[in-house]
């Protein structure tokens, strides 16, 4: 379960991120949409202890993020939208490197390391240096380096950036199953279409404030109430999002 309540987040003078109050919980698949600027990053920051809240509480299954980080970070898992690797280090390095910082014991780690291999098809580049690597293997070593820890939360930035196909549909999979068996995944993505397949509620912030929180039939509702509607079909959810998010000078969903 992630929890935001009455979170603030300032740079100087500038709002970033307002009055957020959110709960999402087990086992539901979030997805957070809005232009760009709109303050994701940074409830993402948050969420994974990277930034401190200007006023409120983040927390992860009952840690608060700033007085029980190493708790939190527990049960936490993060994939941030730029894959940070260690060039000099395999990818199987990577792995066994992450393992050791959750203190996951030698058998414990080997089984999952060798399952996350697998699972995400790194075998054949596994044992070479990530700094041959492309931003689609990056990205595909990072996830299985989130998952090591069987973490209870997934945060995930543009998780399909740079993933081709059969990527997306490797990481749409095991969204699914993991969802399925309980865990909470929180994400942020520009495409609607993505939100919409995968996403149990989406919430669309517009500086730093949430503006819509509900299920994607509940926008598709909203939209196709509109007077000047042409009915329920998929222009209308998307020219809802835009209307919602234009005071923002927000762009298109892909
Ligand atoms: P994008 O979709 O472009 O990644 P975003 O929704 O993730 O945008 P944020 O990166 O969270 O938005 O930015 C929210 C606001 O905070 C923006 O107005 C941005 O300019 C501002 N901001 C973000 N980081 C900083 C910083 N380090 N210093 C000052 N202002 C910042």
């Amino acid at each position: 379960m992630i929890e935001f309540s009455g979170v603030c987040r300032t740079y100087g003078t500038k709002v970033a991120v307002s009055d957020l109050d959110l709960t999402i919980p087990r086992g539901e698949l979030f997805a957070l949409l809005g232009p760009n600027g709109a303050g994701k990053t940074t409830t993402i920051k948050m969420l994974v202890g990277l930034l401190r809240p200007s006023r409120g509480h983040v927390r992860v299954a009952g840690h608060d993020l700033v007085l029980d980080p190493r708790g939190a970070h527990l049960h936490l898992g993060y994939v941030p939208d730029e894959p940070c690797l260690y060039d000099k280090l395999t990818g199987r390095e990577f792995l066994w490197f992450i393992a050791d910082m959750f203190g996951m014991p030698r058998d414990l780690a080997g089984g999952r390391i060798a399952a996350e291999i697998e699972h995400f098809e790194l075998g054949e580049f596994a044992d070479d240096l990530a700094e041959s690597y492309s931003l689609g293997m990056r990205q595909r070593l990072v996830f299985a380096s989130s998952l090591l820890h069987d973490p209870e939360t997934l945060v995930l930035d543009e998780p399909m950036v740079g993933l081709d196909p059969r990527s997306v549909r490797i990481v749409k999979d095991l969204l699914r199953a993991r969802t399925s068996a309980g865990m909470t995944v929180f994400m942020s993505t520009h495409t609607l279409a993505m939100a919409e397949e995968m996403a149990d509620r989406v919430g669309i912030m517009v500086r730093g404030r949430l503006v819509f929180l509900g299920t994607v039939a509940e926008l598709r509702e909203r939209g196709a109430a509109r007077p000047d509607s042409a009915g329920t079909g998929r222009e209308s959810l998307e020219q809802l999002y835009l209307d919602l998010t234009s005071t923002a000078g927000g762009e298109s969903p892909r």
